[in-house]
C-alpha cells in the first residue's frame, strides 16, 4: 500500500530476452529507464519505459557463447576484443565494430601470415576453399569492406549486430578449420 492507502501491485511486465522469465519492476520506480538483470539466468537487459506504454528490453550485453568451444584457441588480445564487442554492441556499436574488427584481423593474421588489413584477408578468404561454408559470413565483410578497412564511420546498433553475429560465425569457421594453426601459432 502507498501513502494514499492505495493497493500497488508490482506487476510482472517485463521480460527476459534470453530465457524469457518475467523480471519485476517496482510500478513506484516507473517511468523506468535502466539496467535490469534477470534473476534466473543473469542475463543483463537496459529497460526503458512506463506501465502504460509499455518497455522497450534490449540485451545489454551479446552472448559470446558460441565461442565456447574454440574460445582456448584464441590469443588473450583476441579474447579481450570479443569481450569488450560484446560489452559494448547496444550503448558503443562503434567501438563494438572496431573491436569485432581487430579481433578478426589478429587472428587472420596467425591463420594467413602478413601485417595486412581485414579487407585483403576478406579477398584471401573469399578464395579458401575450406572456408567455403562461410560464404555469407565472409561476403558480409566483403560489402562492408571500406568500413572495415577504416572504421570511420559512427555505426548503428543493428550494425554493431550484424558485425558482432558475423564474426562469431566466422570465427568459429576458422577456429575448426585452422586450429592447427591456431594451436602452433599460440604455442
Ligand atoms: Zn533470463
Amino acid at each position: 500500500m502507498n501513502k494514499n492507502g492505495e493497493v500497488v501491485a508490482i506487476v510482472p511486465n517485463v521480460r527476459c530476452v534470453e530465457c524469457g522469465s518475467e523480471v519485476y519492476i517496482d510500478s513506484f520506480a516507473t517511468p523506468y529507464r535502466g539496467e535490469l538483470a534477470c534473476e534466473n539466468c543473469k542475463t543483463k537487459m537496459w529497460v526503458e519505459g512506463d506501465m502504460h506504454a509499455g518497455f522497450n528490453v534490449t540485451r545489454l550485453y551479446a552472448s559470446l557463447k558460441e565461442l565456447e568451444q574454440i574460445w582456448f584457441l584464441l590469443e588473450p588480445i583476441e579474447q579481450s576484443r570479443m569481450t569488450e564487442a560484446s560489452r559494448c554492441y547496444v550503448m558503443a556499436p562503434s567501438m563494438c565494430e572496431s573491436a569485432c574488427f581487430d579481433a578478426l584481423v589478429h587472428i587472420l593474421r596467425r591463420v594467413y601470415g602478413g601485417k595486412h588489413e581485414l579487407g585483403t584477408y576478406v579477398e584471401k578468404l573469399k578464395k579458401d576453399p575450406e572456408l567455403a561454408d562461410l560464404h555469407g559470413a565472409i561476403s558480409y565483410f566483403g560489402s562492408i569492406r571500406n568500413k572495415v578497412d577504416h572504421p570511420v564511420t559512427i555505426s548503428k546498433p543493428l550494425d554493431a549486430e550484424s558485425t558482432f553475429a558475423m564474426t562469431k560465425r566466422l570465427i568459429l569457421g576458422i577456429a575448426r578449420k585452422k586450429a592447427d594453426k591456431l594451436r602452433c601459432k599460440a604455442d
